[in-house]
């Protein structure tokens, strides 16, 4: 009936879509509580260097802990956050995280504080311009040498003041911040991307390796990507490596880190740290 305007509105969403925005309601209702409870947990991921096939750092990536649901991966939330918001927030708080790991390592476990932790950031964060002076100003409350750390751009969102994105990008090098372009070729705009950001890092994103249905053709685009890296005097990093064959491959074509299964998943800190002592131990 008319007067039922809720049954009007719905009318326009089948059940999934009902579904999908409770679901959203829901984690949108939690999200700020979540944080301060502290349900957000680092997991790193070991990055091999080729040439002496030693760990030479590690990728932070976002766990929910929610004590209900259990351990929710970064895709179940991070795409939501983007569009509200939060990811900004929730990266930070990966970032202060780091650092305190960082200065409890170098307290600690002096044998793990030669590596370089990277952490994950939104696009959204560089219509920030003051950036740069907070992450120096967390560093710096944990005695963190910048040095230590890589911001990794994730493209989620496309970010189009290009001329503020490469400020802000100068802004973190100089402050001695590691940056890399995450996800690279997988989206619109990565050549463009590429000529303008002043990255040091390029991480190929990891469909070339786990979605490619023909080999032969994936092969030749990482192999021009790896040589279009080379000249741009980029250092590149394989995420998604799962095999042999695609650690050969890439050592073949002078590719310089690789990131994936093959060598580990990401651990929970404690397993990182068990994990990291271990290699040192058998090294
Ligand atoms: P990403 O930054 O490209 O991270 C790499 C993803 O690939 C991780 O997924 C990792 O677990 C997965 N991966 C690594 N090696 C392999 C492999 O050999 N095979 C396969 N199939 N997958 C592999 P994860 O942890 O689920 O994270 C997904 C994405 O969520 C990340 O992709 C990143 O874009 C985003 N993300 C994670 N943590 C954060 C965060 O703290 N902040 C932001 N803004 N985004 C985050
Ligand atoms: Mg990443
Ligand atoms: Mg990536
Ligand atoms: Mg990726």
């Amino acid at each position: 009936s008319i007067k039922d305007n809720s049954q009007v509105s719905y009318a326009f969403y089948d059940d999934g879509m009902r579904h999908s925005m409770m679901i959203e309601n829901a984690i949108e209702n939690r999200m700020e509580m979540a944080l301060r409870n502290r349900e957000f947990e680092v997991y790193l991921q070991p990055k091999y260097l080729f040439s002496d096939e030693h760990i030479i750092g590690a990728e932070a990536l976002v766990r929910w802990n929610d004590p209900k649901r259990g351990i929710l991966p970064p895709n179940d939330f991070i795409p939501l956050f983007e569009k509200n918001g939060f990811v900004k927030k929730i990266d930070t708080y990966m970032f202060e995280e780091v650092c305190k790991l960082l200065q409890k390592w170098k307290k600690e476990m002096d044998q793990l504080t030669n590596m370089i932790i990277s952490v994950n950031f939104s696009r959204l964060h560089l219509e920030n311009t003051s950036l740069p002076e907070e992450l120096l100003a967390i560093a710096n409350r944990y005695h963190i040498d910048p040095k230590m750390i890589e911001i990794e751009l994730t493209e989620g969102t496309v970010f189009d003041n290009e001329n503020q994105m490469v400020a802000i990008m100068n802004h973190l090098k100089a402050s001695g911040f590691h940056i890399s372009i995450d996800d690279f070729g997988r989206a619109y705009s990565s050549l463009n991307t590429l000529k303008n950001l002043p990255a040091d890092i390029l991480k190929l994103d990891k469909a070339f390796f786990t979605e490619s249905a023909d080999n032969a053709r994936g092969n030749k685009i990482i192999t021009s990507m790896l040589n279009m890296a080379k000249d741009l005097d980029l250092i590149t990093v394989a995420e998604g490596v799962e095999t042999q064959e695609q650690v050969d491959f890439l050592k073949e074509k002078g590719c310089d880190i690789a990131q994936g299964f093959f060598y580990a998943k990401p651990m929970n800190v404690i397993e990182f740290e068990d994990f990291v002592n271990k290699k040192l131990k058998s090294a």
